[in-house]
């Protein structure tokens, strides 16, 4: 008999008919002998529905009140599924994120877990009871309600399969495991039967939201097995493990997207010593992560600068350097929000020259422009039009010979 724990993303409990689809899939493990978590997100969209309300009643609503608010999703599915298994006659028990003991800091939205209590799921777990634990959510030292953050369902199912020292974690979602780029949008995308713990941080860090970045660090870190698989299917999905000798060592391995970034521009910024720590450290004061940076070289004394930041933070970001531009003499400061990041990954790299120019050379072809370029020893990302994303996907992928009918094994 094992422990598994089980996470199922939104659109695997849209509504009651796939909460019930949940619920066989659970008492299957059960049946088979298995004790059995189940860390529940929200209903689809439903988050973003809370997002929605709160922006109807305040354009800044206060943080700690929108993290009780968001928390309320994933709330309604741990009781719908609780109540399910237990109107089928099997002894089940829905958990919020602080019953669970899920710790938190309280950074209210994107709150870091700190410890995991597991005290009261263990007793659960001793009289073969299902514990349902609300996924994305926590609670401070102070007793507040967090949230982890985006998707961070993903990280309470990893950090209580770690917690509980779990024999593997599953993750359903409406994907039936990890592509070599989103198969939502790359159509010749290949499923991994394995991908290491460090390459999916790199595509999760690069935009593959199928699994949170956080949720990988704690796999890699407390070394959980991940099985990335559809609720909607049998069939078996990717497993992400540590790197071993088996691993296809390609050059490029994957191609990610992400169109959640903005670019600020300050025209003719004087190049002095200070003027960079004078833009970006109001910024970084306020929470906000920067990205990517450009500086151009100097002319006449003056430079350019441009940078990424998340979309969410573009307006305020622009009004923070609308501020600083006035206050150091740049010329002007304007910003783009339609852009979007393709990044190709690969640890394969390090022994490769010419990635680089294959990509430059692929997104010319299509008359793809590129605005900015950053590299690093296992990845390059172009920053280009939010409406070429899709097109480079795909040029990317078919460019670096991995496309489905590629495949030569
Ligand atoms: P859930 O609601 O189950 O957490 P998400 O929407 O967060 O699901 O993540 C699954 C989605 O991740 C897929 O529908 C897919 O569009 C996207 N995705 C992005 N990159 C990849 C990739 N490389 N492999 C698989 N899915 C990916
Ligand atoms: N419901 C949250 C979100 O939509 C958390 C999650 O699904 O993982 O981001
Ligand atoms: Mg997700």
């Amino acid at each position: 008999m094992g422990l598994i724990v089980q996470k199922y993303g939104g659109t695997s409990v849209a509504d009651l008919d796939r909460i019930r689809n949940v619920a066989e899939r659970v008492v299957r493990t059960y049946d088979n002998g298995h004790n059995v978590i189940v860390i529940l997100s929200a209903m689809a969209g439903v988050t973003d529905k809370l997002i929605g309300l709160a922006a109807s009643v305040t354009e800044a609503p206060d943080k700690r009140e929108m993290d009780v608010l968001l928390a309320t999703g994933e709330q309604t599915t741990s009781a719908l599924l609780a109540m399910m298994l237990r109107s089928m006659n099997y002894p089940a028990r829905s958990l919020l994120g602080h019953q669970a003991e899920v710790v938190t800091d309280c950074d209210f939205g994107n709150a870091r877990i700190i410890e995991i209590g597991a005290k009261r799921m263990k007793e659960l777990l001793e009289k073969r009871t299902i514990v349902v634990v609300a996924g994305f959510q926590g609670t401070d030292l102070q007793g507040n309600i967090t949230t982890l953050g985006r998707g961070g369902s993903d990280t309470s199912a990893v950090a209580i399969a770690a917690a509980l020292k779990a024999d593997t974690c599953e993750i359903y979602t409406d994907v039936d495991g990890i592509y070599t780029a989103d198969p939502n949008i790359c159509h010749k995308a290949r499923k991994l039967k394995e991908i290491s713990y460090d390459e999916m941080l790199n595509m999760a860090s690069l935009g593959a939201k199928v699994l949170q970045i956080r949720s990988v660090g704690f796999a890699k870190k407390y070394n959980v097995p991940v099985h990335v698989r559809s609720s909607f299917s049998e069939e078996e999905g990717t497993m992400v493990v540590n790197e071993n000798s088996g691993m296809e060592q390609l050059m490029v391995s994957g191609v990610t997207h992400n169109k959640d970034e903005a670019r600020i521009t300050l025209k003719k910024v004087p190049d002095q010593p200070g003027i960079a720590a004078k833009i970006f450290s109001p910024i970084a004061e306020t929470g906000i992560v920067v990205d990517m940076i450009i500086q151009n070289t100097r002319v006449g004394g003056q430079t350019d600068l441009t940078f990424t930041v998340p979309k969410a933070d573009f307006k305020k970001t622009l009004e923070i350097q609308k501020r600083i531009a006035a206050e150091i003499g740049a010329e002007d400061v304007f910003g783009d929000d339609h852009i979007a990041k393709v990044s190709v990954i690969g640890v394969g790299m390090k022994n490769h020259s010419g990635v680089a120019s294959i990509m430059f050379n692929t997104l010319a072809r299509e008359n793809i422009n590129i605005i900015m370029i950053s590299t690093s020893e296992i990845r390059i990302s172009c920053i280009i039009e939010e409406k070429y994303t899709e097109l480079a996907v795909r040029v990317l992928h078919t460019a670096f010979g991995l496309d489905a009918e590629c495949e030569t094994s």
